[in-house]
């Protein structure tokens, strides 16, 4: 078995490190990302280039290509939001708008010149999204939208809200739902941000009366469900989308950690709790890449593969929740040391972003299905296990046979 990549998605790595560095900053001798807003003109280089071809996608080729260019930009910080949820949408499109709406939207993807952000979750739940109560209704010339949308990350520079709606105000859950491509242009709409622990922007949008043409609708009226399905294989980790590489930011973690135990020399490098952690992180970095290999392979081979995305994605993102405890652990004290309070030494640059990932590492257990959603999907879909979810609450056991219990 030969698990290299080969020559030429290795030369293309060497392409993308060259692409990258424009939008790198350096701070305290670590590399990072010159921040969300030049995120477009990124995402406009990356179309120059043709690595947002939609048609690519299931072709290993481009999938080895697109995880090397999410493993090379997150090893070094950035975070493409919204490369990877403009894509999601652009293959959700291909696979789902009619002719019409493809020639509309699919070059502009292409190109990199359209953003869309993904507007499914609420402020009353995100893991259920087939609760969306954000309402549609229909008045013979356009579609009228209410309501609000919660965790819009990207919207404050996206052109369009990949939107679910509650098209059906009686029907429950499944049915009754409706999706459409909004303009963030379109009067009524409000995009307030709200921050995470790490700093990062993500937003609550607000739909007052916004009018959207019958044009803008994917799907038929009420059928939404079925275009959320197809979109929400992208996003549980099945297929390779740009942007989304996690394993990346393990290596990171693991660079950071290394730097640091080398900065303070034998005090820190001969501690042989700080070789048995760098093992194990350098162990789940590896098993990281495997699982994306893996999904890759099945995705261009077999099927779009969901349970094996959602393998991929619940081990990476644990893993960095493990590995960023064991180096902040690692660090101490200069881990949670501020910038600002005096000479803190030659390795408070790592430091400072062991503490960053520390902070930022919870937030990959929840974004785009929780673990606990990705759980669920291994146990049903995987293994055949009963439904873990849409239960409905337990219901209350009548009184009477308690009491009878009870007595006797
Ligand atoms: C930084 C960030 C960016 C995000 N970006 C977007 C975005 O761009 N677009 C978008 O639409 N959403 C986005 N989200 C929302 C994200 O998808 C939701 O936060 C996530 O789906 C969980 O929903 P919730 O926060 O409402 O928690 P809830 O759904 O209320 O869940 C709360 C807890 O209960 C658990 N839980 C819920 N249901 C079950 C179940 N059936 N079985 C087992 N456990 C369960 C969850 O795992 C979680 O631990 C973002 C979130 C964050 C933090």
């Amino acid at each position: 078995m030969d698990f290299s990549l080969g020559k030429e998605v290795e030369d293309f790595r060497l392409v993308v490190q060259d692409f990258l560095k424009p939008w790198i900053v350096e701070t305290d001798g670590v590399e990072g990302f010159a921040g969300k807003a030049v995120e477009p003109d990124l995402q406009r280089g990356m179309g120059d280039h043709g690595w947002l071809s939609l048609e690519s996608e299931m072709s290993m080729d481009w999938n080895m290509k697109m995880f090397v260019f999410g493993d090379e930009a997150s090893r070094r910080g950035f975070h493409l939001s919204s490369v990877a949820t403009t894509m999601m949408v652009g293959f959700t499109l291909s696979q789902v708008a009619n002719e019409e709406q493809k020639a509309r939207w699919l070059p502009g993807i292409n190109a990199g010149q359209i953003r869309i952000a993904l507007g499914y979750s609420e402020p009353q739940g995100g893991s259920d999204v087939a609760g969306a109560r954000v309402r549609s209704s229909f008045d013979g010339e356009a579609w009228a939208i209410n309501g609000q949308k919660q965790w819009t990350t990207s919207a404050q520079h996206a052109d369009y809200i990949w939107l679910l709606t509650r098209s059906q105000p009686e029907s429950r859950r499944h049915g009754g739902l409706t999706v459409f491509m909004v303009p963030t242009s379109t009067p009524g709409i409000t995009v307030t941000p709200i921050y995470t622990m790490a700093g990062e922007r993500t937003n609550a949008v607000f739909f007052d009366n916004v009018r959207v043409p019958d044009e803008n609708r994917v799907g038929e009226v009420d059928q939404g469900w079925k275009v959320l399905m197809a979109a929400l294989t992208y996003e549980h980790g099945g297929g390779n989308v740009p942007g989304r590489s996690l394993t990346g930011w393990i290596s990171r973690i693991l660079d950071h950690g290394a730097n640091f135990a080398r900065a303070r020399g034998d005090e820190v490098a001969d501690d042989p709790w700080v070789t048995e952690k760098l093992g194990e992180i350098a162990i789940d970095a590896e098993l990281a890449k495997l699982f994306v290999y893996r999904t890759s392979w099945a995705g261009a081979h077999i099927e779009k593969a969901d349970v094996l995305g959602a393998m991929a994605k619940l081990h990476a993102r644990e893993s960095l929740v493990r590995a960023s405890d064991k180096m902040l652990q690692m660090a101490g004290l200069a881990g949670v040391a501020n910038a600002g309070c005096g000479d803190l030494g030659p390795d408070q640059g790592v430091a400072s972003a062991l503490q960053f990932e520390y902070i930022d590492a919870p937030t990959g257990t929840v974004v785009g299905g929780s673990v606990e959603i990705q759980k669920s999907i291994i146990a049903e879909r995987g293994l055949g296990l009963p439904k873990t979810r849409n239960q409905g609450p337990r219901k209350p056991e009548p009184a009477q046979a308690t009491l009878e219990r009870q007595a006797g």
